[in-house]
């Protein structure tokens, strides 16, 4: 068995979306300053670094939101493709030619975003790869119930509305912010714990591939 750790860290470094509040980390409590123990306080965005999306996100009103999520589709069987040729966005095309197996429920999408957690690269990147509105449109008539990607969003970002309501519409699960730098494409199982933060649009969470 092998384990594959394809969250991100936190950091104050970590790029975050533009207008986000970022990362601030403060240790409160200092040892060193005589204090029986270190404790830390965090502040950030709900969509920092690997999290869900919740229905909430971007459908609002009475859709769910990120503590009720399922656990038995964020854990589970899941399968990872390499798409090295995107050229603007993810398209159907793209998701076509990748030989997703039927009845795939989770689906990971790896590609040359990785390159950049992979760099070390903390500038936020405006042209990530992400699904256009069509390619979301077709895995959600495929029937995958969990998305993930590997930079911040799974929506371009000059166009974030359109993927995310079919998305997140469908009730499809959005992990963002993976880094499948060091996973090769092909089966695994997805552990993904968000934490469970009441009435939230998101969580940040940790997420684990384990190989047999
Ligand atoms: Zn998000």
């Amino acid at each position: 068995m092998k384990i594959y750790d394809i969250s991100l860290t936190i950091s104050p470094e970590l790029p975050t979306w533009p207008g986000d509040p970022g990362v601030n980390l403060e240790r409160i409590s200092k040892m060193e300053d005589g204090a029986d123990a270190n404790v830390t306080h965090m502040s950030l965005g709900v969509h920092t670094g690997t999290h869900v999306d919740a229905p909430f996100h971007f459908m609002g009103g009475e859709s769910d939101t990120v503590e009720t999520l399922a656990l038995d589709i964020l854990t589970g069987p899941a399968h990872v493709i390499y798409l090295p040729d995107v050229a603007v966005d993810i398209t159907v095309d793209d998701l076509q030619t990748a030989d997703i197996p039927d009845g795939t429920t989770r689906l990971l999408l790896k590609t040359n975003n990785s390159d950049w957690w992979a760099a070390g690269n903390n500038t936020f990147q405006e042209d990530f790869l992400a699904l256009d509105v069509e390619a979301a449109e077709w895995l959600v008539q495929r029937g995958v119930k969990l998305v993930g990607v590997d930079y911040l969003s799974v929506a371009p970002f000059r166009a974030g509305v359109p993927t995310h309501r079919v998305l997140l519409g469908a009730g499809v699960i959005a992990l963002e912010g993976l880094d499948l730098s060091a996973v090769e494409p092909g089966e695994y199982t997805l552990y993904c714990l968000p934490l469970k933060i009441q009435g939230s649009d998101g969580a940040p969470a940790r997420a684990i591939l384990v190989s047999e």
